[in-house]
């Protein structure tokens, strides 16, 4: 079992002393991982040994905070089969995805230690004996609080961008996977300064007493409840809120593609890390002219799939993080059945230990079904039959959500208006996956604010001093 430890101050072990919290095995039930829980006071003395080391990591050059990054990056990946056996203890993700995990993160640090020292600020044209300039600082304590779905990955981008920066970080991996969390956090740990980076365990009190503090910016990755209830937080405090929550992702089938491409699509854009992705696909809307070839092959597509524990090589889709998003998952599925959804596989609870849930596909699907308005998280497929384009992009634009949508589609006028149309941070057009590497969006409505990837983190983790430098006036006045 894993046994967790916090950090404070450069202090593994510290604190802890509200609780100890125990994660099961969503295979099987047995313990997996324990981890403590923080006091209020620990909160307190974790930012507070970040304000004190703040100062002199904010002077440390660039390029040797970014060298530290790249010695975390390679001791990360020396044990990359390690880190994701742990996901896949915890979480119950199949190990190949949990080992991709590990190697985004390792590769986004690398990325934040080239780009963090050749950032600059600007010069501006004033008087001619002066010195003008735009430069970005350390903004100063960041609050890093991550979920469970993708936990290194998400959690290297925060870390990377934020200590690049010259900020340092009060770390709260999600309550879901706190070893995970922690063998990170140990990594990087013995590559930087006492106090630089502080580890918190425990559950949403700890991440909400966390939010709760003087800190400069709260920068959230998971639910919108949560991003909602911490963006209050940082009304109080004064807190620079960057908030990547969630979403319910439209997918459109357009009448002029391959109904069994699709199908393919929408099968790996729905089942993909048993539908916990941000971006996994959470409704389609296919037109009718392609509804039942479609329907039929994504049905086909989706019993294909094997279920098992990550830690078979076979399994594709492992079980569900735990038996409580297990129950909410199928809650929705129930919801949507009880409402006149026709369920074409799957929806039922299976018999034995752990969290597994099947791929599901539900058809005759409405609007009004939280399956199709809210984010089910889970590997469902939810599908309503439309007559024309113009009407699949209204009922995809009518969600509380923006963080991505993706249209299958040949005709490049549709594909046109619905990049510029649909009210949303991410277009993806003919691909439920991919892009260019550097992407970076600004989510809407609930599914957050700020860039919280790419480039652009940097700037967000920042903020801009405009300098003026005149030579001294009066008798004499010069330097
Ligand atoms: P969550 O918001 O419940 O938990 C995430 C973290 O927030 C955890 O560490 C948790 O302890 C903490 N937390 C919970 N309540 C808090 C509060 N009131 N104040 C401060 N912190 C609090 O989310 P989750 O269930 O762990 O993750 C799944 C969600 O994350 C999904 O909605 C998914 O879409 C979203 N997600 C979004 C992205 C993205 O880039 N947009 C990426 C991955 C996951």
């Amino acid at each position: 079992m894993y046994q967790v430890q916090q950090l404070i101050g450069g202090v593994w072990g510290a604190g802890g002393d509200a609780g100890r919290l125990t994660v099961l095995d969503p295979v099987d039930g047995t313990p997996v991982s324990e981890a403590p829980v923080a006091t209020e006071a620990d909160v307190g003395a974790a930012v507070k040994a970040a304000r004190s080391a703040a100062p002199r990591w904010a002077r440390t050059s660039p390029a040797e905070r970014a060298a530290a990054l790249r010695r975390a990056a390679d001791a990360i990946e020396a044990v990359a089969d390690q880190l994701a056996e742990v996901q896949t203890a915890e979480l119950g993700r199949p190990l190949a995805l949990a080992r991709g995990g590990v190697e985004a993160g390792v590769s986004t640090l690398r990325q934040y230690a080239e780009l963090g020292p050749v950032r600059g600020g600007r010069s501006l044209a004033g008087d001619a004996g002066a010195i003008d300039l735009m430069v970005p600082q350390p903004r100063g304590i960041v609050a890093v609080i991550t979920p469970w779905n993708d936990p290194v990955a998400v959690s290297c981008g925060l870390l990377g961008a934020a200590l690049v920066t010259g900020n340092t970080v009060v770390y709260k991996p999600s309550e879901r996977t706190p070893a995970a969390g922690f063998l990170l956090a140990r990594l990087l740990d013995e590559h930087l300064p006492s106090g630089v980076l502080s580890l918190l365990t425990g559950d949403a009190r700890v991440g909400a007493a966390l939010a709760g503090q003087e800190v400069d910016v709260v920068a959230h990755v998971g639910s919108t409840a949560t991003g909602r209830s911490i963006a209050a937080a940082c009304a109080r405090s004064g807190a620079k809120a960057l908030l990547e929550n969630g979403g319910s992702d439209p997918l459109i089938v357009d009448g002029d593609v391959d109904p069994r491409w699709a199908a393919e699509q929408a099968a790996m854009g729905a089942f993909a890390n048993s539908g916990q992705l941000c971006v996994s696909v959470e409704r389609i809307y296919v037109l009718r002219s392609v509804a039942n070839r479609f329907l039929g092959a994504l049905v086909q597509s989706a019993k294909a799939m094997r279920v098992g524990p990550g830690r078979d090589p076979r399994s594709e889709l492992g079980p569900l993080v735990d038996r409580r998003h297990r129950d909410h998952v199928h809650g929705q599925v129930q919801a949507a059945v009880a409402d006149g959804a026709s369920v074409l596989l799957g929806g039922t609870v299976p018999d034995g230990p752990g969290a597994f849930y099947p791929p599901t596909v539900l058809g005759e699907c409405t609007d009004q079904m939280l399956v199709m308005r809210e984010e089910t998280f889970g590997p469902v497929a939810p599908v309503m039959v439309v007559e024309s384009f113009d009407e699949a992009l209204s009922r995809a634009s009518n969600s509380p959500y923006g963080l991505a949508a993706t249209v299958l589609t040949a005709s490049m006028s549709n594909a046109q208006r619905a990049w510029r149309e649909l009210p949303v941070g991410t277009v993806k057009i003919n691909a439920v996956f991919g892009g260019a590497p550097g992407g970076a969006a600004e989510p809407r409505g609930g599914s957050g604010q700020g860039f919280g990837y790419g480039p652009e983190l940097l700037d967000e983790l920042t903020a801009t001093k405009a300098v003026h430098i005149g030579a001294p006036g009066g008798e004499g006045g010069r330097w």
